[in-house]
């Protein structure tokens, strides 16, 4: 899969070379592009923003850049174009699964009061935020979906983890323990230590059960 990103901060983007993410590019089964919008301006001073139309606060960020730069790395418009953006659909498990479905997606992080809207009218399918609450830019939103779809990329994660996890079957993951068998006084469950498997499945059934409807009932009564 590859997964190009258009910002005006690329260097913001390390973490996306780290931990398991790091190794999916490295063995060739996640493509990553940074492109840096401010490379593709036409004007002399590499200007990518300038002050919103009808007054208000803050600036926006000037549609050409963004037009030349999906064009140069999208010219045949083969990558989903997302714009990382509030005003989106709210990103969740399920759209993550329809994401890695695809062999290319482009996500523009907006940044200052947003995106000229004929860049996003003309250039781009959809919109995706990743919360209700306002950032200052689209790089922590690209990182977010970057991270969890790169996760459903075959081979990545294995496939006994997505299973199991949190929001696979619409309920929350079952607690988790590890050595030592006591830490502080308090241990672990005598059941998972039994090696009886079924009784561990039953335990971990209940307590994700448990779990859920205290943390997130909606999750429960979203399946009625
Ligand atoms: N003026 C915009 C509004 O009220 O909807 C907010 C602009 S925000 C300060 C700058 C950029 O950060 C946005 O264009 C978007 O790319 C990104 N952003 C902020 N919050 C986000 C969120 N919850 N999900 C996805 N992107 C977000």
């Amino acid at each position: 899969m590859r997964i190009d990103i258009l910002t005006l901060f690329p260097e913001m983007f390390t973490p996306l070379s780290t931990s398991i993410i790091g190794r999916a590019r490295d063995s060739g089964k996640l493509e990553i592009v940074i492109t840096d919008i401010r490379s593709y301006t036409e004007n002399k001073h590499n200007k990518c923003d300038d002050t919103p139309f009808g007054g208000g606060a803050g600036m926006v960020m000037m549609a050409q850049p963004i037009a030349s730069a999906v064009e140069a790395v999208d010219p045949n418009h083969e990558a989903l174009r997302i714009f990382t953006s509030p005003k989106g659909k709210v990103f969740s498990q399920s759209l993550v699964k329809e994401l890695a479905t695809k062999d290319r997606i482009l996500l523009l992080c907006g940044h200052y009061e947003g995106v000229d809207q004929r860049v996003l009218d003309l250039y781009f399918d959809t919109e995706i935020s990743i919360g209700d609450y306002v950032l200052t830019g689209g790089e922590l939103p690209a990182m977010v979906i970057t991270d969890a779809v790169s996760r459903y990329i075959d081979g990545v994660i294995s496939s006994e983890s997505l299973e199991s996890e949190s929001f696979s079957d619409g309920k929350l993951e079952y607690p988790q323990y590890t050595k030592p068998r006591e830490f502080k006084g308090l241990t672990v469950p005598e059941v998972l230590l039994s090696g009886n498997h079924a009784e561990i499945a039953k335990w971990r059934k209940e307590q994700s059960e448990l779990i859920t409807k205290k943390q997130r009932p909606d999750l429960i009564k979203d399946e009625q």
